[in-house]
């Protein structure tokens, strides 16, 4: 179990990514109108505008695009992870994700770009939303 912090939810726009979550689905969008692939939720599309998105569930599949190791962070929600990685991940529906990398030993020397990864959905101390992240695939 982990203490992050929750939504603060009903909130139009990511009411559906956080359902979804305690579904165990990653939910992202596409346009109606031009295809385009939108993430993070929102209300319309961040290609031409148009508000006709189709939510979806992503497969959960992605390789990191980038990523950093935090070493020390004080914040109640993070204290007690100890070091731990932050990364991009580049789903394969085509979108980007901020998230965390788990299921690493030492994230300093075992967390790569261009590796694989698979989500997985932490629950959470601090409410009933579970938080995606991702460990290698
Ligand atoms: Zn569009």
């Amino acid at each position: 179990m982990s203490n992050r912090l929750q939504p603060i939810l009903p909130e139009h726009d990511t009411q559906e990514f956080w359902d979804g979550a305690k579904a165990g689905e990653l939910r992202y969008q596409t346009c109606d109108a031009c295809k385009g692939v939108v993430f993070t939720p929102r209300s319309h599309c961040t290609e031409c505008g148009s508000t006709k998105l189709t939510t979806r569930a992503s497969k959960g599949l992605g390789t990191v695009y980038t990523y950093s190791v935090v070493r020390q962070n004080r914040s109640p929600a993070f204290a007690d992870l100890g070091a731990y990685a932050v990364a991009y991940v580049d789903l394969d529906e085509g979108f980007r994700m901020l998230t965390g990398i788990v299921g690493v030993g030492d994230p300093t020397k075992e967390v790569k770009i261009g590796m694989r990864v698979q989500v997985e959905f932490e629950p959470q101390d601090s409410g009933e939303y579970p938080v995606p992240v991702f460990r290698p695939a």
